[in-house]
Order: C-alpha cells, then sequence, then structure tokens
C-alpha cells in the first residue's frame, strides 16, 4: 500500500516524486561514508533534486546521522511544498533547459539555462543513489 502525499507520489519509503515536476526526495546513503570518507553523523543524505536527461539538478541537500532523521527531513519537504518549482534565480522564469559540462575535475556537473534571460545556473555535484 502506498501513501500519497498532496502532489507527490511515494515510490519507497525513501523516494518521493513529484507529478507535475521532475524533482525528487530521496535519501541515499552517503557513499563517502561508505569509503571511510567521513564520520557516522553524515552516514544519510536527504537530497531534492531535478531529474534531467543530463542527469540530476540539486536543488537541497542535507546529512544525517540516521536514516529516520533524513526521512523525516523529505517528508516534511514533501509535505510542505505540494507544488515545488525550479525557477531562474535572476527573472523568475520557470523556463529552463537543462545540459551537462565538464568541471575542471572532470566531473559531469549538470547546469540550468533560462530560456527567458539566457542565466546560467551552475548545479553542484549531486550524488546518485
Ligand atoms: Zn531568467
Amino acid at each position: 500500500m502506498s501513501r500519497t502525499t498532496k502532489g507527490w507520489d511515494k515510490q519507497s519509503k525513501y523516494k518521493y516524486r513529484n507529478r507535475n515536476t521532475s524533482i525528487v526526495a530521496r535519501v541515499i546513503e552517503n557513499p563517502a561514508y561508505r569509503d571511510g570518507m567521513v564520520s557516522a553523523d553524515r552516514k544519510w543524505i536527504a537530497q531534492i533534486v531535478v531529474e534531467t536527461f543530463s542527469g540530476d539538478y540539486r536543488l537541497k541537500k542535507r546529512e544525517f546521522r540516521s536514516k529516520t532523521e533524513a526521512r523525516d527531513y523529505i517528508l516534511d519537504y514533501v509535505d510542505s511544498n505540494p507544488e515545488p518549482e525550479h525557477t531562474c534565480t535572476d527573472c523568475g522564469s520557470k523556463e529552463l533547459a537543462y545540459g551537462s559540462k565538464s568541471s575542471s575535475n572532470g566531473k559531469l556537473k549538470v547546469w540550468a539555462d533560462c530560456s527567458e534571460c539566457d542565466h546560467e545556473m551552475p548545479g553542484r555535484h549531486t550524488i546518485q543513489s
């Protein structure tokens, strides 16, 4: 049985997808923790991303010690944002085009370009699940 929060479809206990946008709220295990790079208080990552053909564009990210805390964070987001939007930080337009570019360290970065004012918004590094 899947619980449906207004505007969102529950895909798993730790993943919600917005019905009108490509915005996803999810909890993943921090790969840096698995690799021994960070301590246990950063074991879980709650993230809000826009899923695009070029990759995930990150909107929000927070790290938690417990998976339950991380889940509470995405549930709070889902409950208080029935209609989330990703808009241009310059003109507020919703007409964004996503693409990816290689950054200086060789990692692929997803960018958003505003179709109205040509403002470019580089995405932050997104950790894939
Ligand atoms: Zn704009």
